[in-house]
């Protein structure tokens, strides 16, 4: 059977797991992350396919399945596009990391194209786009997912020209000038007009995107709309008062959406309310004693801003004496996969900095900086977010930032501060954080001393406002929303 809803994501939405010499396909362990959220979409279909990569060496050629279903979800089944070492080297550790990621996340002086084979890129996408239109059934939603496939949506439109096709963007998209560098920047866009919805995290995203659109190709605007809900329309970094939300390109109707995932507070809760949650938090708050806890979590990127965070605690300890012995610091800095050269230098300095501050500061009975490079699985951080009286979470830049809704969530409106960057995504949506610039020493340090200082009746205003936040528009406000625009969604020629 076809199926009415295919969705293309660069990472397969199961584990596996080898059971009596067998593979056996199943549910992910983990239960973070937005593979769930993307699956909780073939709820409502019949059938559906998800379309993902998947790593093969040549003795695993012969054996190979294209199509495997998982244990216990039967309502859609996983196609897998298989690469070689060589290609996904080149897809996705060189083309997508070093050349796509420092643009979208305005850091030009980190894009390469030199190493990146474009021939190699445009391939692993039409390969992509071949299967969605074997796997598509006439009226299909064709959903695709994030800049590894931009180009995708041309190649199905070339295949498929009255499919229905949504593309949604997980990373921040960037402004114009740093967009256009991209010497690929003609095809990119217009592959990405070819869809019938673009949908980005926030309306800054999306106003980037219709200026790349409008500096590059002919586009006609056809709608405007004020931004409004919860969204902050004016005032900081990432503000954005109104947003296009219909664009026509060569007689086609491109729909312009922008809302921003959201976490899941029910399970967040259900792990609080866990026996083995509530004795971690007991020895967590035993070994702190009278010490202030501050967590910051995330992945070792020169986009997250670790380096200047711990320089901003490295300063904080050398101007303020009597906070030495009191505060507790604990980095999640998880390492990124082996291959990621570019991630290389990042590690290290983040490595040498905590040598450093812990060198300088530590006494027999403190360790001010405690740093974990492997990933702290999501039951035992909710315990950390639950027990810090701070989350720090101030990334250079970032698409969202989960983290700073999980802390929100973990303290139920009671207590706690975030200390948030402008830059990221979820800055928009909560402007009750103590906002910070991480490109500012000044504003870093004056941010922390506030966040240490702010008294228990303010903490607990702000932390209330943005727990309503964080649970209103939760990841299921998200997915709900866009079900209704996708079955609403026509491929519109004018
Ligand atoms: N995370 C985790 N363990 C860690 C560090 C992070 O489980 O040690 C999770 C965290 O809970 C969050 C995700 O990884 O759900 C990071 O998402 P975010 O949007 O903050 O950043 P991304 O890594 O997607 O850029």
């Amino acid at each position: 059977m076809k199926s009415s809803l295919v969705i293309l994501y660069h990472r397969e939405p199961h584990d596996e797991i080898i059971k009596d010499g067998k593979i056996h396909y199943v549910r992910k362990k983990s239960p973070n992350g937005i593979v769930p959220t993307l699956k909780s979409f073939f709820a409502d279909v019949n059938q559906g396919t998800w379309i993902a990569w998947k790593q093969i060496n040549e003795s695993q050629k012969d054996d190979f399945e294209e199509r495997v279903n998982i244990e216990g979800e039967a309502n859609y089944s996983v196609r897998r596009i298989p690469l070689n070492d060589e290609q996904v080297k080149q897809f996705y550790h060189i083309t997508s990391k070093e050349a796509f990621w420092p643009i979208l996340h305005s850091f030009p002086y980190h894009f390469t194209s030199e190493t990146a084979e474009w021939e190699n890129f445009k391939n692993i996408n039409r390969l992509f786009a071949e299967a969605a239109c074997e796997e598509a059934a006439e009226d299909a939603i064709i959903w695709i997912h994030d800049y590894n496939l931009w180009l995708a949506p041309q190649y199905i439109r070339e295949l498929k020209p009255d499919a229905r096709i949504a593309f949604f963007h997980h990373t921040p998209f960037p402004s114009v000038d740093v967009f256009n560098i991209l010497p690929w920047r003609d095809e990119i866009v217009e592959s990405l007009l070819c869809c019938d919805i673009v949908g980005f995290h926030i309306p800054r995203y999306s106003e980037n995107f219709v200026n790349v659109a409008r500096s590059l190709k002919p586009v006609k605007v056809l709608k405007q709309e004020a931004v409004d809900g919860h969204m902050t329309p004016v005032g900081i970094a990432l503000a954005e008062p109104e947003m296009t939300t219909q664009l026509s390109y060569k007689g086609q109707v491109v729909n312009i959406d922008a809302f921003p995932v959201g976490t899941n507070p029910q399970f967040i809760q259900s792990v609080l309310d866990q026996i083995e949650t509530k004795n971690r938090l007991y020895q967590i708050k035993e070994e702190l004693g009278d010490k202030k806890l501050i967590i910051a979590a995330g992945r070792v990127d020169y986009v997250k801003g670790n380096e200047e965070k711990l320089l901003a605690y490295s300063r904080l300890l050398e101007e303020n004496e009597e906070l030495r012995g009191k505060v507790s610091f604990v980095m999640t800095c998880v390492q990124a996969a082996a291959g990621m050269r570019v991630y290389d230098t990042a590690q290290s300095t983040i490595e040498q900095l905590v040598g450093q501050i812990n060198g300088r500061f530590a006494k027999l009975d403190w360790m001010p900086v405690r740093l974990f490079t492997q990933p702290i699985p999501l039951p035992h951080l909710i315990a950390y977010y639950k027990a810090a009286d701070i989350c720090w979470t101030t990334p250079l830049r970032d698409g969202l930032n989960l983290v700073a809704k999980e802390y929100v969530v973990a303290h139920e409106g009671q207590d706690g501060v975030l200390v948030l960057s402008e830059f990221v995504g979820a800055a928009v949506e909560l402007p009750d954080a103590v906002l910070t610039n991480p490109y500012s020493v000044g504003k870093m340090d004056q941010a922390i001393k506030q966040a240490l200082e702010m008294s228990p009746e303010e903490q607990k205003e702000r932390m209330s406002k943005m727990y309503q936040t964080v649970t209103t528009y939760d990841v299921k406000y998200w997915a709900d929303r866009l079900l209704g625009k996708f079955k609403e969604l026509k491929h519109e020629t004018i």
